[in-house]
């Protein structure tokens, strides 16, 4: 089971938890200091740095779906 980590933005404590998978779906996690299921998972670090061709998975494209909206 991997550990994942996450911040909370209630309490903005950053905390690891062991998580169960199940059918690739991580289980819900709560903040060990309020209990906060609001809780963001941060990108794992071994992939952030392992591969750089993947970037864009954190990058937002939808802004790039309207550019080309000029008229002349
Ligand atoms: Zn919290």
């Amino acid at each position: 089971m991997p550990i994942f980590e996450y911040d909370c933005p209630d309490c903005g404590e950053p905390f690891e938890k062991l998580v169960r998978l199940r059918n690739g779906v991580a289980d819900k996690v709560a903040c060990p200091s309020c209990g906060s299921t609001k809780v963001k998972r941060k990108l794992s670090t071994f992939a952030a740095k392992s591969s750089g061709k993947s970037s864009a998975f954190s990058v937002s494209d939808s802004s790039a779906s309207s550019c080309s909206t000029g008229g002349s």
